[in-house]
């Protein structure tokens, strides 16, 4: 599973209004006791993002890597908009049937009820989202999703595709850098196993071309000392788009050590996750999520203000931007809402809170760019 940044899908304001336009009959739907009918018929307009979902990693399903070579590969639903198979009672998160920050394009398989395996059929993801704490499971919109504790390792957060690690026969595995978290203790399950019972990354197809991207990367990292043009065949293997690429990264990690030019590869990976000479080119405006990527702010982080009519406060979301209220939204629109269109910039308007202590997210973001900057000087040979 490598990260894809999700946030870089930003839909245009067409997919955006129309999308508003269908939640807010999805909660009319709920309001009236309806939501059984209009299930079984809902509008596809999240088809409509496909194409923008290939240009993050490619085509290439999100959560084990293969190639999608259907025509019409799933936009899965990460939270399942209709029925919880963890929870029968729940109705689903359909509030979140057209919040883009929920779609994870998938291959068929990952989010099937059949298997391709001989040993018969077995469900995939499809409606299953289980908790580490189930107590918290939001089941209404002003219900927190971000006090969930998903088990499910989810392909949008860097920090839970570091769960996993593959061995040398392409069988992915918890990763032993990764201690289970007090979370993951108290409810007695691990999110690594559970996701690849889930996802089915333990089918035999997928172990069979894992390893043979893995071999391949041995041969390749044998020539590199002598055909250094090896090397763009190397990229193109652990770049974010290759197919089975965390395998890959997995076997150019387990040759640390065997040579300078394994080394240097292994340093270039460690110093940016992301590495590719592909990759779109990064924004140079600082955002709310390249400070959750620092962990200087984290989704559920509380911001307040001081707005005309008193004090409002908005919560960090998943995905950089923020929630006010029941309503989720651009930092730049959510700032103008709640300062009732008086605040020009967020950065100056929102302080932090942490424990009694408010750090203006001004302040935050020079922090972040002291921080790039020293990163950058440590580059200089
Ligand atoms: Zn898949």
């Amino acid at each position: 599973m490598r990260h894809v940044e999700l946030a870089r899908l930003a839909p245009d304001p067409a997919w955006l209004a129309r999308a508003a336009k269908l939640a807010e009959d999805v909660e009319a739907h709920a309001t009236a006791g309806t939501l059984p009918a209009m299930r079984k018929n809902w509008v596809k307009h999240w088809s409509g993002l496909r194409s923008a979902m290939y240009r993050l990693v490619g085509r290439k399903c999100w959560y084990c890597e293969s190639p999608i070579n259907s025509s019409r590969p799933h936009v899965d639903h990460f939270r399942p908009k209709s029925r919880v198979s963890e929870d029968l009672s729940h109705d689903g998160y359909y509030w979140l049937a057209y919040e883009w920050s929920n779609y994870r394009l998938s291959c068929e398989f990952c989010n099937s009820s059949t298997d391709d395996a001989p040993s018969g059929r077995r469900t995939t993801k499809v409606d299953h989202f289980p908790l580490l704490n189930p107590q918290s499971r939001a089941k209404t919109p002003v219900d927190a999703i971000e006090y969930e504790q998903p088990v499910l390792l989810d392909p949008s957060d860097a920090g839970d595709c570091a769960h996993l690690d593959f061995d040398a026969m392409g069988r992915a595995r918890r990763s032993i850098l990764i201690p289970h978290s007090p979370a993951e203790i108290a409810a007695g399950e691990c999110r690594a196993e559970k996701s690849i019972e889930i996802y089915g990354l333990d089918r035999p197809g997928l172990e069979n071309s894992r390893r043979i991207v893995m071999n391949n990367i041995t041969v390749l990292l044998e020539g590199l000392e002598v055909l250094p043009n090896l090397g763009d065949m190397l990229e193109r293997h652990i770049a974010p788009s290759g197919e089975y690429s965390s395998a890959a990264v997995a076997a150019v990690m387990t040759q640390r050590g065997q040579s300078a030019a394994v080394d240097e590869i292994i340093a270039r990976i460690a110093a940016a996750p992301q590495y590719s000479r592909h990759a779109a080119p990064q924004a140079t405006v600082v955002t709310l999520s390249d400070l959750m990527r620092n962990n200087l702010v984290n989704a559920g982080s509380v911001l307040a203000a001081k707005a005309r009519a008193g004090e409002v406060t908005a919560t960090v979301w998943h995905d950089g931007r923020l929630r006010y209220g029941v309503r989720v939204d651009t930092f730049e629109r959510i700032t103008s809402l709640a300062s009732g269109g008086t605040a020009s910039d967020g950065w100056t308007f929102w302080a932090h809170v942490v424990d009694d202590r408010r750090i203006l997210l001004s302040d935050i973001r020079d922090e972040y760019n002291m921080m790039n900057m020293r990163g950058r000087d440590q580059d200089v040979p």
